[in-house]
């Protein structure tokens, strides 16, 4: 059925874990995209059902396009209250993390606090190489999202009754935006299957989809022109770029969220099989990078090598902390030399 580090023993273990009221907290990584906040929230509604009292505490802010998302106004964000999150991380009976595979996806400032907590964890995760400290992990690259495995989870767990259409819609969120709205090559018969039971369960797919991509702000299609102007061929590669300034992220009023899946025009070209994203991130210091490539172009090995980052083989981020010019001009210099692509 799929592959998970888990036996029987350990999967009936968290279930009796689970059979009286606990306090859990549930955290996905920092700047959440749809398939953490999905799973996270998914949980939450679960949990919530089955008698738990459970909270959501998010490294930082969300994007604007999941705040339409059931249970979304229940999140707590732990870099703005910091010592409101760690008592209740204290308090917690078990801690879940979700939709990343080693804690510094929390962030610096939340990673340090969660390393020294005694609690038991629960990882349920598709990232590549997860780290060892939960007790629980559930963790297969095979799956195209968090929330696809998570259901497989609930499943085993015998926790299915309580997929309630709240936690079905945040589930079904989850696998459409990381999988590209059913597109990407991890979408499988199962993930057509489980999605059959979550509409089911009362999920108003068309309606998801609306609020999820058809809510935009003038400015943010503005922004995304100004991306596309962006582009750069490096055609001998295979390869192409784009990037934003910090002067182009002001003058469309730049929100959170305004730059997801901008990355993905860049791999949409004919013939290109690597591209890459460069934001300009002057407050933080660093140059946001996301990488995309098509078939064994592996971005996964690429992002961690050269650009202190990680994710899948086929979508990845990472960072610099050089100039926006510099970045790029060390990115080109990597593609041209290293010959990544075949
Ligand atoms: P995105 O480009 O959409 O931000 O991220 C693509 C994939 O790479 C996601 O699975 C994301 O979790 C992962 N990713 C993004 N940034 C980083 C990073 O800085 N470090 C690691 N390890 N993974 C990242
Ligand atoms: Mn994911």
């Amino acid at each position: 059925y799929f592959r998970i580090m888990m036996n029987s023993t350990t999967i009936k273990e968290l279930k009796d874990l689970l059979s009286s009221p606990k306090k859990i907290i549930i955290i996905p990584h920092r700047n959440p995209d749809g398939d953490a906040i999905g799973s996270s929230l998914g949980l939450y509604h679960v949990l919530t059902n089955q008698g738990h009292s459970a909270q959501v505490i998010s490294p930082n802010d969300l994007p604007n396009f999941l705040n339409w998302m059931p249970g979304v106004e229940t999140i707590k964000i732990y870099e703005k209250s910091e010592q409101e999150s760690q008592k209740l991380l204290s308090e917690a009976d078990i801690i879940f993390t979700l939709d990343f595979n080693i804690l510094l996806r929390t962030g610096d400032r939340m990673e340090s606090f969660l390393e020294k907590l005694p609690q038991d964890f629960v990882m349920i995760d598709h990232h590549q190489m997860p780290g060892d400290y939960a007790k629980f992990t559930f963790s297969d690259p095979q799956y195209g999202s968090t929330c696809e495995l998570m259901y497989v989870v609930l499943n085993l767990l015998m926790l299915a009754p309580y997929i309630d259409t709240n936690a079905a819609t945040c589930i079904y969120t989850g696998i459409v935006t990381d999988s590209g709205s059913f597109k990407f090559p991890k979408t499988t018969a199962q993930t057509h299957r489980i999605v059959a039971e979550l509409l089911d369960k009362g999920v108003k797919n068309a309606d998801i989809h609306n609020y999820l991509f058809d809510h935009n702000s003038f400015n943010k299609l503005q922004l995304m022109g100004k991306a596309l102007q962006n582009i750069v061929l490096m055609p001998k590669q295979h390869t192409s770029y784009l990037f934003l300034t910090e002067e182009d992220l002001y003058k469309y009023n730049h929100q959170k969220g305004d730059t997801e899946g901008l990355v993905n025009y860049g791999l949409s070209i004919d013939g290109i099989h690597l591209t890459a994203f460069f934001i300009e991130r002057k407050e933080e210091g660093i140059i946001k990078i996301s990488f995309r490539s098509q078939g064994d172009v592996d971005v996964n090995q690429f992002a961690r090598k050269y650009f202190e980052g990680g994710g899948h083989i086929n979508a990845a981020g990472g960072k610099s902390h050089l100039s926006l010019e510099e970045t790029i001009a060390r990115f080109k210099k990597i593609v041209e030399n290293e010959k990544i692509i075949a």
